[in-house]
């Protein structure tokens, strides 16, 4: 088939760059950065990018994209950033040399899995500093001690490090107190197994603007980065990272129909395609842009356009509505709109097969 739009333009260079930028301002602060490739599913491209940029390992949140990866032979650690399912048990010993866990069953689980593969592999266990999603809460004062009387009957599973999750599900901000209480659990981890902690992971993008500031712990050596390294953006804190590139990704869309409408639809008025009750301001007639791109594809919030005057009004699964009245030069029937998408976008787009990818 002949090459298709939408069209997602990733900046390779780009990506690479952000890469070393994020390995240089870390090593300053004796931190590692694993490479999150999940925010494009593990596209070897991506993978290369961050190998080139001086990534110290591969993260991801899926299995699958794992086993992508390990094919890809980086010759870096690859860490599961999803606490395991039950059922994959034997697949994460496979491509994963690294974990991140929460639970005593699941670590056992692993141990079992390894004992079958004639296998090791490493967790780092997550302590839940507040955002309320994975690991031990940290209040939680037994926790630490039920998990190491796990780890010491382990052989095969080594717990190498503590690490938390910031701005996820909760939009907690990661601070110095929280990075030195995941400090604290951490030596408290070494002290029960008798085995003292390696890696304290404190965290993702939204924890690099400690760095900036200068007041991450001393402790801390590990930050997973996805989202500042593929778009120079820390969304939990709702800023681009002055110091990243911030328009890796371009999205292109093609225009498919250009006319001037009410901006009020006619008629009764139900529901819309995916159950909304729409409101309308009645702007007058305008000129209107149908974009061949919906909401199977991108998240259409999330899509920021190139061109002034150019403004999203909404989608269905394979139209988007664009407001063009305002444009200098109107669009036309054949044109590429190119559109800047954030983190939600983005992933939308690397996970839609109608989406063509092209990496330069
Ligand atoms: C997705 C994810 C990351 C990366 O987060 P970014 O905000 O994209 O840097 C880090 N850790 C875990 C556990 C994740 O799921």
């Amino acid at each position: 088939m002949a090459f298709t739009w939408p069209l997602l333009r990733v900046d390779l260079a780009a990506v690479e760059e952000n890469t070393r930028r994020t390995v240089e301002k870390c090593a300053t602060a004796g931190i590692k950065v694993w490479g999150v490739t999940k925010g494009m599913a593990a596209r070897e491209g991506i993978a290369r990018a961050m190998t080139r940029g001086g990534a110290e390992g591969l993260a991801d949140s899926r299995v699958k994209n794992l086993a992508k990866l390990k094919a890809m032979k980086t010759g870096l650690p690859l860490a599961l950033l999803r606490i395991p399912m039950q059922s994959e048990l034997s697949d994460v010993v496979e491509y994963a040399d690294c974990s991140l866990a929460s639970a005593p069953v699941t670590i056992l689980g692993l141990e079992k899995a390894c004992a079958a593969a004639g296998r090791t592999h490493e967790v780092i266990l997550m302590i839940d500093l507040g955002d309320l999603r994975e690991g031990v809460w940290f209040e939680d004062r037994e926790a630490i001690g039920r998990i190491a009387d796990v780890l010491k009957g382990c052989s095969r599973v080594r717990c190498t490090g503590v690490g938390v999750n910031f701005g996820c599900f909760g939009g907690t901000l990661p601070t110095r107190e929280k990075l030195l209480r995941l400090e604290d659990m951490g030596r408290e981890l070494g002290r029960e197994t008798g085995h003292p902690v390696e890696t304290v992971s404190g965290g993702a993008t939204s924890s690099l603007i400690l760095l900036e500031e200068g007041t991450m712990p001393p402790g801390v050596n590990n930050l997973r980065i996805g989202e500042g390294i593929l778009l120079g953006i820390d969304v939990t804190h709702s800023r681009a990272v002055p110091w990243l590139k911030q328009r890796a990704m371009v999205l292109e869309a093609e225009v498919v129909e250009v006319a001037r409408k009410p901006s009020v639809p006619r008629g009764p008025a139900g529901s819309d395609a995916f159950g909304g009750k729409p409101v309308f301001e009645d702007r007058g007639p305008r000129l209107r842009a149908i974009a061949a791109i919906g909401r199977q594809d991108v998240r259409v919030e999330g899509l920021t356009p190139e061109l002034e005057g150019v403004c999203i009004l909404g989608a269905s699964s394979d139209h988007m509505i664009l407001d063009v009245e305002d444009c200098r030069l109107p669009p036309a029937p054949g044109d590429k709109l190119r559109f800047f998408p954030d983190y939600g976008a983005m992933l939308a787009l690397a996970t839609s097969p109608y989406v063509s990818f092209k990496m330069v």
